[in-house]
């Protein structure tokens, strides 16, 4: 029988062997850490039965993800749970944003331009599967709906700060502003819309939802079904050299690209091992969990109805600390991103203890502690947030990367999205996934589509390597 071996159980790693698995092939799964999971866990991180999520917690890509959509991961425990409101973005003065599911609910709370974000996001919303299904596969490949492709390429190849122009109002623009954010990249170069364009038009055909008891429900599911197509995960071991991984027809990494090649070494082709140097890495992620009693006491009391909330004021502050995140400087009110889970699961709460998730935008491997920055930034649009703070657990970008090898210096979206990586990585190639040694393929967010728990990095990855055993006479079952 064919066999496999996927190193690395994130959603990406467990993806590829789904696929691998239900396409015939003998499947193992070589997980370093002693949970399986990667960036889709959870866990009681500050009070005894309060759920945390460790990494991701909001998926409107794993919602609208193209192959997680074809596996009915419901029948393995996966359940989507939605917030009123999407995503909230509060200003100073007391106004809100709000992003629905509903386009036109949205539109509603946004006045005057109310009918430019129908016209920014509405076809790009209506087209979003057949948009997503040629968008999240490698860009070498002949886009099966072009037309819609032609009409999304202009506005996602502009920088958020000019695709920031179309907005009349603050409000609208500030909204914006935090999703273009997620990029985790300066705001003034090109192609930073395309993220925020992706996952606010997902959210309006799919909302933005949570995982019922965490986000580790999507690893989960995806590895019960591995088990029912007779894949093996084995946890705690970690793949150093290419002579701790049992031979097999094909390797998957869902790794970093620079831990690819200290596992190929010198077997990795010089020009791919060049390319794998110079991948940029992503600002970091500074992260702070707190247990509180109640509710945040939010000033636009709408911000209690939202899954996420976006910290960070006005497009124009966002984008400056956002360029100072890029370029190495801490700012002193970063972007925060705050995770409401629990007003969606309230499964993750323990009687008026509820989970409150929180990351800022920091400089890649920043070594101050920014807890402070992130209380402040909640206190400023929730007076009174510091007296319901019962317990707090900090995750420093060096923790992350402790906790995961692929969160390089507190990368957590697995690179830079540069202007070139944020579609041609880690690598321009035809096969992005290939590292030049045969049959063997990357398979993590460092390859396109990039970050979130949508797994379609590792079933491109896996058609890669089915495509190189069909081609190598090696025969699937
Ligand atoms: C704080 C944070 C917040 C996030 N928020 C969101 C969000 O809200 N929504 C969203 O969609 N995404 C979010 N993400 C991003 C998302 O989690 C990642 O993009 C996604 O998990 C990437 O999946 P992956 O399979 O490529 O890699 P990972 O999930 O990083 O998994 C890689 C796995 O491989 C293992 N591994 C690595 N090297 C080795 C080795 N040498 N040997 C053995 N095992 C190895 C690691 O231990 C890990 O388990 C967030 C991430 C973080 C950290």
């Amino acid at each position: 029988m064919t066999t496999a071996v996927v190193v690395g159980s994130g959603p990406n790693g467990l993806a590829a062997a789904v696929h691998l698995a239900r396409s015939g092939v003998d499947v193992q799964v070589l997980e370093a850490a002693d949970t399986i999971g990667g960036g889709t866990r959870s866990g009681e991180l500050t009070v005894p039965g309060v759920i945390h999520d460790l990494c991701s917690a909001i998926h409107p890509m794993g919602a609208g993800s193209p192959y997680l959509a074809t596996l009915d991961l419901e029948r393995y425990g996966l359940d989507w749970k939605w917030a009123e409101v999407d995503c909230a973005h509060p200003l100073d003065g007391g106004d809100a944003g709000l992003i629905y599911r509903s386009i036109d609910a949205t539109a509603d709370g946004l006045g005057p331009d109310g009918t430019r974000w129908k016209r920014m996001f509405g076809d790009i919303a209506r087209n979003f599967d057949v948009l997503a299904a040629d968008l999240m596969r490698p860009i070498a490949n002949v886009p099966r709906h072009p037309l819609p492709l032609v009409a999304f390429g202009p506005r996602a190849l502009l920088p958020a700060t000019v695709a920031a122009r179309w907005w009349r109002t603050e409000k609208a623009r500030a909204l914006f502003g935090g999703v273009a954010a997620h990029t985790f990249y300066r705001l003034d170069r090109p192609a930073t819309s395309a993220v925020g364009l992706m996952i606010t038009a997902s959210g309006h055909r799919y909302g933005w939802p949570v995982a019922e008891g965490g986000s580790e429900a999507i690893s989960r599911s995806l590895a019960s079904m591995l088990r029912d197509w007779g894949g093996k995960i084995d946890t705690g071991i970690t793949v150093r050299t290419a002579s701790d991984i049992p031979r097999a027809d094909i390797v998957l990494l869902d790794t970093s690209p620079s831990a690819a090649l200290k596992i190929y070494g010198d077997a990795v082709p010089n020009r791919v091992a060049k390319a794998y140097s110079k991948f940029r890495k992503a600002p970091a992620a500074f992260k702070v969990d707190f247990a509180i009693d109640g509710d945040v006491p939010w000033t636009n009391s709408d911000c209690a109805r939202a899954g996420t909330v976006h910290l960070g004021g006005t497009f124009e502050e966002i984008a400056a600390n956002e360029k100072d995140i890029t370029q190495g400087r801490m700012p002193s009110r970063p972007f925060v991103l705050v995770g409401q889970q629990y007003v969606a699961d309230p499964t993750r709460s323990a009687g008026t203890i509820n989970p409150l998730y929180a990351y800022a935008h920091v400089p890649n491997g920043y070594t101050g502690d920014a807890t402070e920055a992130v209380i402040a930034q909640i206190e400023r649009f929730a007076p009174g947030f510091r007296d319901i703070i019962v317990a707090t657990t900090v995750t420093s970008p060096a923790d992350l990367e402790r906790s995961n090898p692929n969160y390089v210096g507190g990368d957590i979206i697995g690179g830079a999205n540069t202007e070139l990586q944020v579609v041609l990585r880690p690598r321009i190639a035809l096969d992005p996934y290939s590292i030049g040694v045969p049959g063997v393929y990357l398979c993590s967010a460092s390859t396109p589509p990039g970050a979130g728990a949508h797994g379609m990095c590792g079933f491109n990855a896996a058609e890669s390597a089915l495509k190189y055993l069909r081609k190598s006479t090696r025969v699937l079952r």
